[in-house]
């Protein structure tokens, strides 16, 4: 079975990240959100499982010791990983996969994994991007302003990505992302693959007809 692709995406906290990659794999079949795990505190309305796994820094050091990390990062004050077997396990079962992930994994899964895809979605504004992490209203006074700060360093990594998105308009956003996948799949290297049996018998000398 072909492989499936590798997508990284990585934003400024508050940029659209999370809603954008959740609609984008309601919208396309054959893409799946790895869920990562974390020390961060779960918020209000997220989900052990789901949004992420959930852990202590004791459970999560022990699952660095043991290898259990594709790639994991510290980002903020948290720790944020990985896990290497779900990622691997859709993969080889053909399914195209997203990280949604911070600049310093996006690093270590590029010298891991050079046919990645990765893309960075900016917001339209420092303005809007602060508005948003407000409005989103599940971070603390401090945290939001933590945040913002961060924000601007991670941005500053947009250039280390194969492509860049600014979600202004949601709708075209969610748009633009949905075609970066399509068009992966239509490329030789993954197209190729699975268009063998077509290919071989569209290029058959064979006579068909008599
Ligand atoms: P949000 O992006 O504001 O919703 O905040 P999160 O707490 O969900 O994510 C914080 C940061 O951690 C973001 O930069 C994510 O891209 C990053 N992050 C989340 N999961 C992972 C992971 O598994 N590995 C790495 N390296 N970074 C992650
Ligand atoms: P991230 O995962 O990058 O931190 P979220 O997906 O949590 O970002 O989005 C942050 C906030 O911005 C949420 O309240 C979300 O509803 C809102 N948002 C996302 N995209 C847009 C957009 N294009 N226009 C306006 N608000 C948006
Ligand atoms: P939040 O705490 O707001 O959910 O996420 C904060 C940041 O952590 C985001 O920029 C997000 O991309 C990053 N992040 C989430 N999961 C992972 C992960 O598994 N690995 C890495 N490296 N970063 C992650």
């Amino acid at each position: 079975m072909p492989q499936g692709t590798l997508f990284i995406v990585s934003a400024p906290s508050g940029a659209g990240k999370t809603s954008l990659v959740r609609e984008l794999i309601e919208s396309l079949d054959g893409l799946k959100v790895s869920v990562s795990h974390t020390t961060r505190p779960r918020r209000e309305g997220e989900v052990d499982g789901v949004n992420y796994h959930f852990v202590d820094r004791e459970t999560f050091e022990s699952m660095i010791e043991q290898g259990e990390f594709f790639e994991y990062a510290q980002v903020f004050d948290n720790l944020y990983g990985t896990s290497r077997s779900a990622v691997e396990h859709l993969l080889n079962a053909g399914q195209d996969v997203i990280l949604e992930i911070d600049w310093q994994g996006a690093r270590q899964v590029r010298a891991r994994f050079p046919d990645a895809v990765s893309v960075f979605i900016l917001p339209p504004s420092r303005e809007e991007l602060e508005r948003r992490l407000a409005g989103r209203g599940t971070d603390q006074h401090a945290v939001i302003a933590a945040r913002m700060h961060e924000a601007i360093s991670e941005m500053s990594h947009h250039h280390e990505y194969d492509y860049l998105v600014i979600n202004d308009d949601f709708t075209t956003a969610l748009r633009e992302l949905q075609s970066l996948v399509i068009a992966q799949r239509l490329s030789q290297a993954q197209a190729g693959e699975r268009l063998a049996p077509l290919l071989q018998t569209l290029l058959s000398e064979e006579p068909r007809v008599e």
